[in-house]
């Protein structure tokens, strides 16, 4: 029999893994999908943390002051945990002043860690919890599962692009609910981006490129005509309306006088262009352009209530996008959360806490 059983092999799930395999312990990671990675390998790799702890709790108001500062006051030393796995630094900065943390390669991270992280048995979900070893919950969260999209976070669910790995349906939350534990506030918040709206076709490899970041540049509206004022620097206010809008679309205006604007390392004029390419409907007219957006979800926010020892009933911990209480109310680095608890989440399962 192992001695701790790990759900998904995403970032928390391997980080959890690689933990537990450093204390000697026998681990067996199941994945559901048919490779390692989850959701983590498709991102940018940005993990991340707000410079001040009063930024993270003044963006994120909802989330638990306890976890929000396990994550802020661990994650300098767990980045240099990480990189000394072997994981490969792409840039030493966030490229935003409020933040800092390391971008990795996410091939990278992804080898490093299923290196140093027990036995990883692909194509095999954990579908019970059974008695015995303890298990971390690390399946990812629930955006991919519509049905309960539609019931936590919007009527539109249908019309949502899905901006991340297929394969995180709920399952750690089932399993978590099941076993005793309960959910968190927020379990109507999602983390995404405005994406080109269909026909584009958009493949994983360019979910990051073709986001659409320039609500703050744009007069946003709802296909109806409904207007919407962006209120964060992230524009995660304006994904979760657009969430909420019939067919979960909007359309950006945006005046030729915006187009050479810098949002980050490309020009909105750059952005247009990738939406143009990968289909979506896009009007150019003689002042500007209008491109219509669908909201992408990413990850949903809210999930399971866990403690300090990232526990969420007894012999059942839980980490990453699987517990809420993190970023609730706004924006936080999902994978900075999934890293800290990781970590946690094995040491308290093997310690018996
Ligand atoms: C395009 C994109 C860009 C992003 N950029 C950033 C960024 O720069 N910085 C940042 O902090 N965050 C970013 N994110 C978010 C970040 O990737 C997630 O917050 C993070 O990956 C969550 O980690 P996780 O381990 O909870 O989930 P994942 O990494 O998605 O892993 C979950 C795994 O569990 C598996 N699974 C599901 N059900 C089961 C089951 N029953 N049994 C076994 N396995 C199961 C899934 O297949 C998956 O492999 C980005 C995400 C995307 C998609």
């Amino acid at each position: 029999m192992p001695d701790l059983v790990v759900a998904g092999a995403g970032m928390a799930g391997l980080v959890a893994a690689a933990e537990a395999a450093s204390r000697g312990a026998r681990v067996v990671v199941h994945e559901k999908g048919d490779r390692p990675g989850g959701s983590m390998l498709l991102s940018s790799g940005v993990v991340w943390r707000y410079r001040r702890f009063e930024d993270f709790r003044r963006e994120c108001p909802d989330g638990t002051p306890e976890l929000q500062s396990l994550v802020h006051e661990r994650l300098d030393d767990d980045l240099a945990w990480l990189e000394g796995l072997g994981a490969r630094v792409l840039d030493r900065s966030t490229g935003n002043p409020r933040t800092v943390g390391l971008r990795f390669d996410t091939r990278s991270l992804v080898d490093a860690l299923t290196a140093h992280g027990g036995e990883l048995r692909l194509r095999d979900p954990l579908r019970e919890i059974a008695d015995g070893a303890p298990v971390v919950l690390a399946t990812g969260g629930f955006q991919a599962n519509r049905d309960l999209v539609r019931r936590w976070i919007t009527p539109e669910a249908d019309g949502l692009f899905l901006r991340a790995a297929p394969w995180s349906t709920g399952d750690g939350l089932r399993l978590g609910l099941d076993a005793g534990a309960s959910t968190t506030n927020g379990m109507g918040e999602l983390y995404g981006r405005a994406m080109p709206a269909p026909p584009a076709r958009i493949p994983e490899t360019q979910f990051v490129e073709l986001a659409q970041l320039y609500a703050r540049h744009a007069v946003v509206e709802s296909v109806a005509g409904e207007r919407y004022e962006p209120r964060t620097w992230s524009e995660i206010d304006v994904v979760q309306w657009l969430a909420r809008q019939r067919g979960a679309r909007g359309i950006y205006r945006v005046a030729a006088a915006q187009l050479a604007a810098r949002v980050r390392d490309r020009t909105v004029g750059e952005m247009v262009d990738g939406a143009v390419r990968a289909g979506a409907p896009v009007r150019r007219f003689a002042d500007g352009v209008a491109v219509e957006v669908v909201a992408g979800i990413t990850t949903t926010l809210g999930g399971l209530a866990v403690d300090r020892f990232a526990r969420a009933a007894p012999g059942v911990y839980a980490a990453g996008a699987d517990v809420g209480g993190i970023a609730t109310g706004g924006y936080a680095s999902g994978l900075a959360a999934a890293l800290v608890l990781g970590r946690i989440a094995a040491a308290s399962a093997l310690e018996g806490r």
